[in-house]
């Protein structure tokens, strides 16, 4: 499965995401080309015979034929739920994969003009997916630049 947001495609470049994705209609077919490659299934029960509910819906909201469900390719993702915009999301993923250390949830909420508890929460949700689910730790001879490790007293 390719990640849900493409870094792996092109550099993120924070000033581009706006002018890439103008509207929440382009970040949702966006998505739409990531996670399902033209070919849309439905989360629940993995069938392909789906219909796209209305062609105006500024969702992307699907019907599935086989189980009745109604989902958009947010369903069963990180930024399900939320009603933080997909384009200050891809721009808090920009800002977190950037940064050289961590960003904290109170940057964050400063640079995207959230409350901090919003901001954590994204955050929260981004490294969740940033988690690779069958890691294994590190073996051999390792080389890390610019890393910072340890804590300051
Ligand atoms: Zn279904």
């Amino acid at each position: 499965m390719k990640f849900p947001f493409a870094i792996s495609n092109y550099r993120l470049d924070n000033s581009d995401i706006f002018s890439k994705y103008p509207t929440q209609e382009a970040c949702i077919e966006h998505l739409e080309t990531v996670r399902w490659d033209d070919n849309p299934t439905c989360p629940y029960c993995k069938s392909d015979k789906v219909a796209r509910k209305n062609e105006l819906d500024k969702v992307g909201r699907w019907n599935c034929r086989a189980c009745k469900s109604s989902f958009n390719v947010l369903s069963g993702a990180i930024m399900q739920k939320t009603k933080v915009p997909l384009q200050t999301r891809f721009l808090a993923i920009g800002l977190m994969v950037n940064a050289k250390k961590s960003v904290s949830s109170c940057q964050l909420a400063r640079d995207l003009e959230l409350n901090q508890k919003t901001a954590w929460y994204v955050q929260t949700r981004i490294r969740v997916a940033m988690v690779h689910k069958e890691r294994h730790l590190l073996q051999g001879i390792i080389e890390m630049d610019e890393t910072y490790l340890g804590v300051v007293t």
